[in-house]
């Protein structure tokens, strides 16, 4: 069974992270662009 990949953008500041589907959400780090508070990651693609 193959893992799907997600590939997490954040809606604020574009930064794109990819993760497997079974790893869940990055972490929230720091956004430069939303105040210095977390990124807001949504799911952009499955790979
Ligand atoms: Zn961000």
């Amino acid at each position: 069974m193959a893992s799907t990949r997600i590939e997490w953008m954040c809606k604020k500041c574009g930064k794109k992270t990819i993760r497997l589907e079974s790893e869940g959400r990055p972490q929230p780090g720091t956004c430069p662009k939303n105040s210095g508070k977390e990124h807001a990651w949504v799911k952009n693609r499955k790979l």
